[in-house]
């Protein structure tokens, strides 16, 4: 009955700004997590990929009680002992020349925006106020007015406005459009290279490596957002090697703290973060001591646990398996690494609460697709477990 409770406290006190499941949780453990009724679940959204190492990893854990032992907060008025380490670090193991770390990733895709309309005006020579940035439909890149404001989703925008303007919108996928869209005042293109929110979308064969040199031909900079599809989610460590693609900058957060603590980040050449000068961007968090250790904790149990690798593998097996799930309302199956979108032709929410009910966490994106993402941790007799989980619920439903 705790879980009534909860429920009913947050629905008297709280803004309604989710639907999420009715599973109030208390604790985790890798891919687990344990509800305040004490019943056991195996998490399949990891938080919408911000715990790709798992929950409380012991690792991350212990990075992060030992700095917060010592010094959470210093504000960027002055400097501190972990973030020179983070910036080696994210260097070392991207190979970009420089970062900015950031908290959200709303604010890290902010900072890019920033970035591309500076670099637009002071670098590429575009007149003053005329940068344009180009973004693909069915995009996601976060709540912000301005982030909202080049969404193509109704909902996200509705009652939010007015919109300032600067963004074009191309299709996803489309390279002819992107190639239209393209203006001697163009700065940018932002884009996924493989849309999450959207139902876990797979651009076609060739799109990013011709979006990579359409932009270099014309001088616009390739930002990529793999917040989300980014930190081995898809198999790689980020979504952009499938394409071979250098892009011009990545934007991380998520999986970046393995979910102890919100830090994001730009990284790119020191020619595009370079525009920044003091005192023309900041953030009060940005940077502290605290996320940078638990971010270095967090990438070394990505790297050292083979985590990335893991991704792939086991994400083929899942793939298959659930390939092999043949139901009338399954229209198709679509994932890199552990991130897989089942497609029906259906509501996807009574089959998330229906996995729920046989211990499965997952939650339905853009109302028909249900999104498998757990944590990279998981055992191949974990998928196993789930999968049989799986094959039941659609059981339950055929013919329905
Ligand atoms: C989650 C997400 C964001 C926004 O990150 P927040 O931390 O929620 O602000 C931006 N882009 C993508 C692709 C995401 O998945």
């Amino acid at each position: 009955m705790k879980t009534q409770e909860c429920i009913s406290l947050e629905d008297q006190f709280g803004a309604h700004n989710y639907h999420p499941l009715d599973v109030v949780i208390e604790s985790a453990s890798g891919v687990w997590v344990t509800d305040v009724d004490g019943h056991r679940y195996m998490d399949f959204l990891a938080a919408y990929s911000a715990v790709n190492q798992g929950h409380c990893h012991p690792k991350i854990y212990a990075a992060f009680v030992e700095q917060a032992k010592k010094v959470t907060l210093t504000s960027r008025a002055f400097r501190n002992d972990q973030l020179s380490l983070l910036y080696k670090k994210l260097h070392d193991k991207t190979g970009y020349d420089i970062s900015l770390p950031m908290n959200s990733g709303a604010e890290a895709v902010e900072t890019a925006i920033k970035a591309a309309r500076k670099w637009g005006y002071k670098i590429k020579g575009i007149p003053s106020n005329k940068a344009e940035i180009i973004c693909a439909a069915n995009n996601f890149h976060g709540r912000t007015t301005t982030i909202v404001g080049f969404s193509t989703e109704e909902q996200y925008k509705d009652g939010f406005g007015p919109f300032d303007g600067g963004f074009r919108v191309v299709e996803f996928g489309n390279i002819d459009a992107l190639r239209k869209a393209i203006t001697p005042n163009t700065a940018a293109f932002l884009v996924e290279p493989i849309q999450g929110e959207a139902g876990i979308v797979i651009p076609p064969k060739g799109y990013l490596s011709e979006a990579a040199k359409i932009c270099k031909e014309n001088n616009v900079l390739l930002i990529v957002d793999e917040i989300q599809s980014g930190l081995g989610r898809s198999g790689k460590m980020f979504a952009f090697e499938y394409d071979n693609i250098r892009p011009d900058a990545v934007i991380i957060g998520k999986a970046l703290s393995g979910g102890f603590y919100p830090i994001s980040a730009v990284l790119s050449r020191k020619e595009v973060l370079g525009v920044f000068k003091p005192g023309d961007h900041g953030s009060t968090f940005g940077g502290n001591p605290l996320a940078a250790a638990v971010a270095i904790a967090a990438l070394n149990v990505l790297i050292e646990e083979k985590l990335i690798e893991r991704s792939f593998e086991l994400g083929n097996y899942l793939l298959e398996k659930l390939r092999s799930l043949k139901h009338s309302r399954i229209t198709e199956i679509r994932g890199r690494g552990l991130w897989i979108g089942l497609v029906l032709n259906t509501d996807a929410r009574p089959y998330c609460e229906a996995l729920m009910k046989e211990g499965i966490l997952c939650k339905e994106t853009h109302v028909n697709v249900i999104r498998f993402a757990p944590p990279l941790v998981i055992t191949k007799e974990e998928i196993d477990w789930a999968f049989e989980r799986i094959e039941k619920v659609f059981r339950q439903f055929e013919g329905k």
